[in-house]
C-alpha cells in the first residue's frame, strides 16, 4: 500500500526529511505535502522486480554496484513508482516505468549479463518470479 508523505517544516527531529503523518508528532506543526511513496516493505518488493535479486543477503553490493548503477531514475515519478493523481489525493502506479522507479541504461542482452554475472557468484541470490520485460531497456528503444 502507497503511504503518504509530508515534509516536516520544524527542527524536532533534525534527521527526519520525509513524515507519515500531516503534523509533527512532538511540537504538532502541519507539514508540507511531499506526496505518495512506498514504504521499505514495497521498497525491497520493488528492488526485486527491477534487479530480479533477493532484496536481502550478500548478493546486495554486487548487484548494487554492477545492475543499480547502470539504471536512471525514470523522469515521470522521479524514482518513487508512483504518481498522484487527483490534486494528490490519490496515486496510481507510474504509466513510464511500470512502477519500477528506473530504467535501465542499456540493452536487455546487457542486463542479463550482468545478472547472469551475480547468479554465478550467488546463485542462490535469484528473486521467484521475475519478468525481465517489465524493465524498460533505453539501449533497445529508439
Ligand atoms: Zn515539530
Ligand atoms: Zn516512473
Amino acid at each position: 500500500m502507497p503511504n503518504p508523505f509530508w515534509r516536516p517544516t520544524c527542527n524536532c527531529r533534525p534527521t527526519v526529511i520525509m513524515m507519515g503523518s500531516p503534523c509533527c508528532q512532538v511540537c504538532g506543526k502541519p507539514g508540507v505535502w511531499l506526496g505518495w511513496g512506498y514504504g521499505m516493505i514495497e521498497m525491497m518488493a520493488v528492488f526485486e522486480r527491477r534487479t530480479g535479486m533477493r532484496s536481502m543477503g550478500p548478493h546486495r553490493g554486487m548487484t548494487r554496484e554492477l545492475l543499480e548503477s547502470r539504471m536512471v531514475w525514470c523522469p515521470t515519478c522521479s524514482g518513487r513508482c508512483l504518481v498522484d493523481i487527483k490534486d494528490g489525493m490519490d496515486c496510481k502506479e507510474c504509466p513510464e516505468c511500470r512502477g519500477l522507479g528506473v530504467f535501465f541504461n542499456g540493452t536487455k542482452k546487457e542486463f542479463l549479463e550482468i545478472r547472469a554475472r551475480i547468479l554465478e557468484q550467488f546463485p542462490d541470490a535469484a528473486a521467484s518470479n521475475f519478468d525481465p520485460d517489465l524493465l524498460r531497456y533505453l539501449g533497445d528503444e529508439d
